[in-house]
This record gives structure tokens, C-alpha cells and sequence, in this order.
């Protein structure tokens, strides 16, 4: 791990257009952070990595992916950098250097997201939650939850699909040309 992350701040920088080196660890970012109990580094930390070039750690964490771009940080910030846009930045580069998610449930949950947007042109939670479930293995954990949720209108028994749908199935094709995978 290299003490001078040159390359790594830079991309970063580059990509979220914030002045991540500025960071001088006051952690005000991290104090706020409502998922910061699960994170295995908190945001301060995760700043600290990418000053640090340690890439392999960062971009194989399981924060850049709990992270969930509230953006509270980022109004905290003192010195006015975008944490929640260096979370963007940290995923894409995991997702173009292909690095697998620490916990594979993030993996078919994001599977299961992108499969809903795409055949609806907007998230099914039901169905989205259900082909999760499916995937995991696990289709008890949460159930007890469902007939408040439909009660409170919080959860729909049948999709509504998007009238951008077409232009939504025109950005997945042209992702995958661009990336080469369905
Ligand atoms: S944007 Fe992400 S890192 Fe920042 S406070 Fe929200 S969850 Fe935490
Ligand atoms: S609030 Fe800003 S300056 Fe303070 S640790 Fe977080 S990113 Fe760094």
C-alpha cells in the first residue's frame, strides 16, 4: 500500500469533481453518518484510504455499497468535499475494475434492482424483493413485515410500469454494448 495515493486521489478527484485531498480528518462526516455502525470504514476513513492509494481496500469495502447517499456528510463537510459523491466514484471504479462486493447478498441484490428498473422502467419493490429472496436462498427473513407494508401503501401487489420505459431499456442497451455483459 503506497503512502502517496497519487494516482487513486486523482482518479477519485477527477471523477467527483471534489476536492477529496482537502480532507483533514475531523470526522464530522463519519459522526452523522446514519450507516456508519455497519460500515467496515467509516467515511472519514474511506477518505483517508483513498489519500493513503490504498485501493484494493477501499474498493473492495463494504461501505462504498452501504453507503447510501443521504448526503449528510457531504452537508457536514467543513471543507466542503462531496463524500457522498466519492462514494459514487469508489463504485463505479469497483464496478469497471470488477471487483466482486465483500457480501455476495449485495450482488444479487443489485441484480435483483437493476432486473425490476429494467423490466418496468422503474423499481417493483415486490417483485424485486421477491426475486432477492429467491436468489439468497432466504424467502422467510423480513415476511412478517409485508402485510403492514401493503396496509400502509408502502408496497404495491402489482408493478406500475414507467412511461419512460423505453428510454430506460435504451440506456441498459447501451450500457451493455459499451460493457460487453447482459
Ligand atoms: S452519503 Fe453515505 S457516507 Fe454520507 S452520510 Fe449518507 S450514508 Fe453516510
Ligand atoms: S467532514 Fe470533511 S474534512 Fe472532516 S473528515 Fe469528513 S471529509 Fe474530511
Amino acid at each position: 500500500m503506497p503512502w502517496n495515493g497519487g494516482d487513486l486521489q486523482e482518479e477519485v478527484r477527477r471523477r467527483s469533481g471534489t476536492p477529496v485531498a482537502a480532507c483533514y480528518q475531523c470526522h464530522k462526516c463519519s459522526t452523522g453518518c446514519p450507516v456508519g455502525p455497519e460500515m467496515d470504514f467509516l467515511p472519514s476513513q474511506v477518505m483517508r484510504l483513498v489519500h493513503l492509494g490504498a485501493e484494493e481496500e477501499v474498493l473492495a469495502s463494504r461501505s462504498i455499497w452501504l453507503c447510501a447517499s443521504c448526503e449528510t456528510c457531504t452537508t457536514r463537510c467543513p471543507m466542503a468535499i462531496d463524500i457522498a459523491g466519492v462514494m459514487d466514484a469508489l463504485r463505479i471504479l469497483a464496478v469497471e475494475r470488477r471487483i466482486d462486493l465483500p457480501d455476495a447478498r449485495g450482488k444479487q441484490f443489485h441484480r435483483s434492482f437493476l432486473g425490476s428498473v429494467r423490466r418496468h422502467g422503474r423499481v417493483y419493490e415486490m417483485g424485486m424483493m421477491t426475486a432477492y429472496k429467491v436468489r439468497i436462498g432466504d424467502l422467510c427473513t423480513d415476511m412478517d413485515k409485508v402485510p403492514r407494508l401493503l396496509a400502509e401503501g408502502k408496497l404495491s401487489l402489482l408493478p406500475h410500469r414507467s412511461g419512460g420505459i423505453r428510454q430506460v431499456r435504451e440506456i441498459f442497451r447501451r450500457a451493455e454494448e459499451k460493457d460487453g455483459t447482459p
